[in-house]
């Protein structure tokens, strides 16, 4: 397999971009080797610029959930430019994708589109602190909400794969109203709230996915929101990852549990930046030009990204793919877990439907702990041995493989032979 062209291109991007990518996510950093540069996609696959072909498990980190060029979206949007991209003034698709949106998820009346899911959650942030008028937030150790500075501590993602504890930039005032609590561990939050009275907040991922995966167990969303609650704060789902992914009500649909205000990103631009964040009427009347709490953007609701996510959330709303996510996750799964027994390597896989990842350790993952104890050197000879075998994957330990309604069966048994070659190497 040659690299020779990203191999030039990088070199050249080293001198104008910092690192050659443009989110540390793509810098392959603790994989080793150089990021790959891409010519092109199509359906569920992606091709680099040296030709080699790799069937897509990364999806551009989310959202190509209906494969790459899907020609509903495509069609769609090369027909909305012709109308012009940028009005700075409302346009009737803004209020069709709301109507979309709002529709899945039964806790939101109102919905406010951003350009990304980093916007989304600052904005559904500072909503539940006018609202309630506290200034504390709860955060999850290994949970990433986008790269604002109150909430870059004890993150996941890109810190994760760098092993960052935070971000330096981040002055120590924007982060005194952040506190931590454990994924799936209760007793960590109602510490908190036995501490402070002036908490707004609670944000999750209602599914980790920035941890590698990881699920809640048990009644754990359930029970942190009755005592976000009671005790007078919000429960802020993040589902920029899980939303229109689990399944077309996110996972607060799956998991049964009702947020107070829900941010959102990925899937519902379908490719094109568009970030949303959403609530019942009472809380998003304080949003300007209703309420008090100003958030704005030139770009916001952007008449193609609306016609990219309208195209894309209609049409996965008639595939409905779920079942068909379930079952391939399933496949996927237990091909990995027969490899690792047949080559003796310790894997521990966690699956949420269409999104999965193995963990190179014997232990259970239900928070970032467990997830620190993956081998991050044998996730490496892993993820290059998929490459070689034509398989694109996150190339971090720390980030969810996503699939794709365009993966054929064709494709599936492809990637369980390259898993088996994999997990040998690793072996
Ligand atoms: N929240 C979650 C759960 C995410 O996974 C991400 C990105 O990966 C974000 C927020 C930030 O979204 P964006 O990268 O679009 O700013």
């Amino acid at each position: 397999m040659k690299f020779k062209k990203s191999q030039k291109l990088y070199n050249k991007g080293l001198v104008n971009l910092v690192g050659a990518v443009n989110s540390p996510v793509r810098a392959f950093a603790s994989v080793g080797g150089n990021p790959l540069f891409i010519e092109k996609a199509k359906g569920s696959k992606i091709i680099d610029v040296d030709g080699n072909s790799y069937i897509d498990y990364v999806l551009s980190y989310g959202p190509m959930i209906l494969g790459h060029r899907h020609k509903k979206v495509q069609k769609a949007v090369t027909k909305a430019l012709k109308n012009g991209y940028s009005f700075g003034a409302s346009t009737e698709n803004e209020i069709k994708l709301a109507k979309i949106v709002c529709d899945a998820f039964p806790g939101m009346d109102k919905v406010r589109f951003v350009n990304s899911g980093t916007e989304a959650v600052l904005s559904g942030i500072r909503l539940a602190r006018a609202y309630t008028g506290k200034d504390k937030i709860i955060k999850f150790s290994g949970c990433y909400h986008g790269h604002q500075d109150s909430l870059l501590v004890a993150a996941g993602s890109g810190l994760a794969t760098l092993s960052l504890p935070g971000s330096k930039g981040v002055p120590e005032g924007a982060v005194k109203n952040t506190l931590i609590a454990n994924y799936n561990d209760l007793e960590s939050v109602k510490a908190h709230f036995e501490k402070h009275d002036d908490i707004a907040g609670v944000i999750i991922e209602p599914v980790g996915g920035n941890m590698g995966v990881v699920i809640p167990q048990n009644n754990f969303l359930k029970d942190l929101k009755e005592l976000a609650n009671k005790n007078g704060a919000l429960l802020i789902a993040d589902e920029v990852m899980t939303g229109f992914r689990s399944t077309f009500g996110g996972a607060q649909e799956v998991l049964g549990v009702e947020a107070d205000i829900t941010c959102l990103g990925k899937v519902i631009g379908g490719g094109f930046p568009v970030g949303a964040y959403g609530a019942r009427n009472e809380i998003m009347e304080n949003v300007a030009p209703l309420g008090g709490m100003y958030q704005a953007g030139t770009l916001s609701g952007n008449p193609i990204a609306m016609v990219g996510g309208i195209a894309t959330l209609s049409t996965l709303k008639k595939q409905n793919p779920y079942k068909q996510f379930d079952a391939v996750g399933v496949e996927i799964e237990e091909a990995i877990l027969s490899s690792a027994q047949k080559y003796g390597v310790d894997v521990t896989v966690n699956r949420f439907g269409s999104m999965m990842n193995p963990f190179f350790t014997n232990k259970k993952v239900t928070n970032f702990e467990e997830a620190q104890t993956s081998d991050t050197k044998k996730f490496a000879v892993f993820f290059w041995e998929m490459i070689k075998n034509g398989i694109f994957l996150p190339p971090s330990q720390f980030e969810a493989w996503f699939l794709s309604s365009a993966l054929t069966e064709k494709n599936i048994s492809k990637t369980k032979k390259a898993l088996d070659n994999a997990l040998k190497a690793v072996s």
